[in-house]
């Protein structure tokens, strides 16, 4: 059956799986609700409109869904073409245009995140290695993209630069998610002249990855294990990225990360590896729904590991952006590459 129609008639088996439905006490979050809205629409019985498309924008691309789903339904998958459709139509949220707009003007998305341009390390002059710091970890802390490079620099044991300053700040990935697929193509085919000759582009965001030129790769993939014994700085609740844990669990590499170079014990989240829970940011949710994706982030937090660890650590850094500005109060939260420069000393 078509996966919208059984969705639509299913009796919300992932319902507790959803963060934004969960988090945010939001039902029109759940697949049921957004596949029987698009039925609805498709038979004449209700109109869609830019408010009636925001069901559409609630869903953060986490796949938590297709844990307890009975039919192996892909969720993001259906509702892309529906956010061209609505896109191409009109029919988006100011906010959601709003993020686009900046995206594709090469400005950072919103005001938490920020542009690469602004930081003072060497620059990718057209041939060498690039690291692609990601806007929402130069939002959060400039600092930890210079300790990141650094750190990328000494084990490598070559040059590492940051984008030129006329690259776009951002990845393109909210033109994405906004729908908006003409400008997303555009967006991507900038990027991959501005990274052109590179050796190789490395980020330590997950959701960059996967709208960088073909072969970028991921910090955890490239750092290598041997490392010279650190401080203990431990124990540490590790947050497994969707991006990096759905469908193939690649927790292992991180955690490896953390046991070789640091020494610091983790603490497990209650849910993690394939059923990990999502940060808020995912699918630009945290940047279209602000306040809703700190609420998802916070719910996140809300677990046994974070009330015993020092600090979060994950691998994602537009996670660990999402994360720390949720709980300002709470353990620091880190990302991953920036933990293990600092637990150097
Ligand atoms: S994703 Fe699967 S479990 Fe969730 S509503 Fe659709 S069919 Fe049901
Ligand atoms: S992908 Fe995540 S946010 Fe989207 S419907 Fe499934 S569980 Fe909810």
């Amino acid at each position: 059956m078509d996966p919208v129609r059984t969705c639509a008639l299913c009796p919300k088996l992932c319902r507790f799986a959803c963060p934004p439905a969960s988090a945010c006490g939001d039902e029109n979050a759940v697949p049921t609700s957004i596949a029987a809205w698009i039925v609805l629409r498709d038979a004449g019985t209700l109109t869609a409109d830019a408010a009636s498309t925001h069901p559409l924008y609630r869903c953060t691309g986490c796949l938590g869904c297709q844990v307890p789903c009975e039919f192996d339904i892909d969720v993001p998958a259906f509702l892309g073409p529906e956010r061209e459709r609505a896109w191409k139509a009109g029919h988006v949220a100011d906010r959601v245009r709003e993020v686009a707009d900046r995206v594709a003007a090469g400005e950072p998305p919103d005001e938490t995140a920020g542009h690469h341009r602004e930081l003072t390390g060497p620059r990718f002059a057209g041939q060498g290695i690039v690291y692609w710091p990601g806007c929402a970890l130069v939002g959060l802390d400039p600092g930890a993209v210079e300790r990141t490079r650094a750190l990328l620099e000494e084990r490598l044991e070559q040059p590492v630069g940051l984008p030129a300053e006329a690259t776009p700040a951002c990845c393109g990935d909210p033109l994405r998610a906004a729908g908006d697929r003409s400008r997303a193509t555009g967006h991507r085919a900038t990027l991959a002249q501005a990274l052109r000759g590179a050796s190789r582009v490395i980020t330590g965001c997950a959701c960059c990855l996967e709208a960088l030129p073909a072969g970028a790769q991921h910090v955890i993939d490239v750092l290598g294990f041997q490392w010279p014994a650190g401080d203990v700085r431990g124990p540490v609740a590790f947050h497994d990225p969707c991006h990096l844990a759905r469908p193939t669990d690649r927790g292992g590499a991180p955690r490896a990360l953390l046991a070789a170079s640091s020494g610091a014990s983790v603490e497990e989240f209650v849910d993690r590896g394939v059923e990990t829970g999502c940060c808020g940011a995912g699918d630009s949710f945290g940047l279209f729904f602000p306040e809703d994706g700190l609420a998802v982030a916070r719910f996140r937090l809300r677990d046994p590991a974070v009330e015993r660890s020092t600090a979060v650590v994950t691998a994602c850094s537009r996670c660990a952006a999402q994360l720390a500005r949720s709980q300002p109060a709470g353990p620091p939260v880190y990302d991953l590459a920036d933990y293990l420069a600092r637990s150097r000393g």
